[in-house]
């Protein structure tokens, strides 16, 4: 039988935590396959800690990672993805907004030979008005400026083949923003819409600061397209310059140049000048910096993807 590891991120579930495990024991209970439940305790200050460990004396499939502060949902997941050692590893929320059901379906269509299969929140009143705004404004923002596509509604909530989590681990960047890295790596994937249920109990505990980090770290870890807006500016600047040169030629041309205030002239075609070669330094620089800023991200050059068994087979037939 084939191994799963279940990676459920917590922070402070205490309400929830003994209702989730209820909901996902039952939902594996008939799927033909060994499951480690693998909940990384992220720093919870309320009774998460002891529940855990009291489950964890029920039921002999928990792995309890205890990470000795809170370091965020997207270090918790990775805390999870490096213990993993299945054949399979799925992510989910301990809310139940990721429903546990789905875990069968996510299993089916691994089999069928899809490697990553990211799941896709259908708008729902499960979640509040605010956070579908939010949500779908920033999908909109990374989409424009970064280079890796990145599904509107893409959740925490994936299944990821063994070689797709090598892939991920091989990618030593600090700010971690996973949808996007899946996102990157490539392979086989796929799309699985759900609806999102409302939280089993407790609140969000996404504080706004954290979401703002988190998307910080998406645009920032897959867009370079802030450090060119000094180039952009620079040219701007110049083409001003241009333009009131030609304004100041006509005023020459037609002579009325005595119109023109004494002075206006050369000082205002200098600072556009300046200004835009300094624009234009500065935008270098952040070039420079994007490059240096890929190196250090020292994520690998190319990823070589292992066809499944049940890949087509045609060519192979010699
Ligand atoms: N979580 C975490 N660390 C944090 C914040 C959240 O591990 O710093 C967990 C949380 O316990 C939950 C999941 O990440 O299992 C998603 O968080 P939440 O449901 O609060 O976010 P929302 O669904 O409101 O976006
Ligand atoms: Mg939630």
């Amino acid at each position: 039988m084939k191994n799963v590891d279940l990676i459920i991120p917590v922070y402070n579930e205490e309400e929830v935590i003994d209702l989730f495990h209820a909901k996902l024991t039952a939902a594996i209970k008939d799927l033909p396959y060994v499951f480690t439940i693998w909940y990384v305790n992220d720093g919870s200050q309320d009774a998460t800690t002891q529940k855990l460990a009291d489950l964890a004396r029920t039921d002999a499939r928990i792995q309890v990672v205890e990470l000795s502060r809170n370091f965020g949902h997207q270090a918790a997941l990775t805390a999870g993805l490096d213990r993993s050692h299945g054949d399979y590893a799925i992510s989910l929320d301990g809310d139940g907004q990721h429903p546990p059901e789905l875990i069968a379906e996510l299993l089916k269509l691994a089999e069928s030979g899809y490697d990553i299969i990211q799941t896709e929140r259908l708008d729902a009143g499960g979640t509040s008005a605010f956070k579908r705004w939010t949500s779908t404004l920033f999908y909109r923002l990374i989409n424009r400026i970064g280079s890796t596509h990145i599904t509107p509604g893409a959740a925490d909530f994936r299944l990821l083949s063994r070689q797709v989590v090598e892939a991920i681990r091989g990618m030593p960047e600090y700010h971690r923003f996973l949808r996007g890295m899946v996102a990157w790596v490539g392979y086989k994937s796929v799309i699985l819409p759900y609806m999102p249920p409302p939280r089993m109990a407790g609140k969000s505990k996404y504080s706004l600061k954290k979401m703002v980090n988190l998307s910080m770290d998406a645009v920032f870890s897959f867009s370079l397209v802030p450090l060119y807006i000094g180039i952009s500016l620079g040219l701007l600047m110049l083409l001003l310059a241009l333009v009131e040169m030609i304004y100041v030629l006509s005023f020459w041309v037609t002579g009325n140049i005595s119109n023109l205030a004494p002075g206006w002239s050369s000082l205002m075609f200098i600072i556009l000048l300046v200004g835009g070669f300094l624009m234009i330094s500065i935008g270098v620089i952040g070039v420079y910096i994007g490059y240096i800023f890929q190196e250090v991200k020292g994520r690998p050059v190319y990823l070589v993807r292992e066809p499944a068994e049940n890949d087509d087979k045609g060519s192979t037939a010699d």
